[in-house]
């Protein structure tokens, strides 16, 4: 078998000149056409089995070994972000207020050159790869409704794999961590009504002002009271609107914010207690609460088994003190509602480069990471691919 990471810095031109066309050319989610046809135009070019429009933008193929075998999917996310790019990189985004802030670029980029070597050896395992490429991964539900549209069935996959560059730790690290790595995400609407009126007179009013700043300040208790200090969870206030005028107390205030977690007992000990707070404080001062909370995604399981196939792979390839098994994020991603259907791992390849400025966080207007850890992403996964359906 051939030497992947050898293999994959000699495609490196291909992947960085991939990466760079679908990085000036970033499309939101549910509007990846673009990228969408050249993946499918470049997927065709290898003689492979292509369906496109899966989840609307997604796209399907399928690359069969010798004989038959196990069934692994691979997945890369394909969405930009509405966010003006401030990189000033000569391939920056040509599309004004859309930008490759989260390196799906560079997803899509290690699938096609992840694609390209599985092709060239494709006598050499048994089994199928399944590479599906995913819209709108950004909050947007894609993963989901590609599963809607059937990209876990026909073959049904035995394990996935997926990946994502991160820019929270440096070019050489490697993150292969068994169990939860990435939280559950929620968001929470918390609608407060008063009785409005003039600012000189707040003893004829129902202050929601008030109501929402006593209810934001208790709301920071949760995480501080409410939860052992052993575990862990996030609630964060993104957002907070009411009244338009100086001297008018107005009528509603509406506060928007996320909860991030990763114990599912824990979740729903924080959606009770931001109900309760929520309710009970605006009642205290005669005003009304209602409480939404919407599921962004579940949490990410990395299978401990699969993991630890890929870790073994990882120490093979590189050096063994890039290695990370144990770092995980409050990130969130719906790749988990793959992983919730079937086992697999999802790792993170270090991306930032303090050196060469390419070390801003992700979703950032200046969000760039340093290519030359591409090649190794690509032999990762292609190696972990072939380890897992097993060798022809
Ligand atoms: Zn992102
Ligand atoms: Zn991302």
């Amino acid at each position: 078998m051939m030497d992947f990471v050898k293999g994959a810095q000699e495609l490196f031109e291909y992947t960085r000149e991939m990466r760079r066309d679908f990085h000036m050319h970033p499309e939101l989610g549910f509007q990846e056409f673009r990228t969408a046809n050249i993946v499918a135009k470049e997927l065709t070019k290898l003689g492979m089995e292509v369906k496109t429009g899966v989840g609307q933008t997604g796209v399907i193929a399928l690359l069969e070994g010798k004989s038959a075998g196990p069934v692994v999917l691979v997945r890369f996310d394909m969405d930009a972000l509405p966010i003006q790019e401030e990189t000033g990189a000569e391939y920056a985004s040509v599309n004004a207020g859309v930008m490759h802030a989260c390196g799906h670029d560079g997803h899509v980029a290690v699938g096609l050159t992840t694609a390209r070597i599985l092709n060239s050896l494709r006598n050499e395992f048994n089994g199928t790869v399944k590479f599906m490429f995913q819209p709108a991964e950004e909050g947007l539900g894609g993963a989901e409704r590609m599963i809607e549209d059937g990209v876990l069935e026909n073959p049904s996959p035995d394990v996935v794999l997926s990946l994502h560059v991160w820019n929270e730790k440096p070019v050489g690290w490697l993150g292969v961590v068994p169990g939860t790595v990435m939280a559950a995400a929620d968001t929470f609407t918390i609608k407060i009504h008063g009785k409005g009126g003039h600012g000189a007179s707040p003893n004829l009013t129902h202050d929601p002002i008030l109501a929402a700043s006593q209810v934001v300040n208790l709301l920071q208790g949760i995480v501080s009271r409410n939860i052992s200090p052993l575990k862990s969870a996030v609630v964060s206030m993104g957002s907070i609107h009411g009244g338009e005028a100086f001297n008018v107390i107005p009528s509603d205030v509406e506060l928007k914010g996320t909860i991030r977690s990763f114990d599912p007992g824990i979740r729903d000990m924080v959606i009770h207690r931001i109900h309760h707070i929520a309710e009970n404080t605006a009642h205290a001062l005669e005003c009304e609460a209602e409480v939404e909370i919407k599921t962004i995604t579940p949490a990410v399981n990395n299978h401990p088994g699969v993991t630890s196939r890929v870790q073994a792979v990882a120490g093979r390839l590189f050096k063994n003190d890039d290695l990370d098994f144990s770092t995980i994020t409050m990130g969130s991603e719906d790749m988990a509602y793959v992983l919730q259907k079937i086992p697999g791992c999802y790792f993170f390849i270090g991306s930032a480069n303090p050196d060469k400025k390419l070390d801003a966080s992700h979703h950032n207007p200046k969000f760039d990471f340093d290519e030359s850890i591409l090649p190794k992403a690509v032999a990762l996964m292609v190696a972990s691919t072939i380890e897992l359906l097993g060798t022809a």
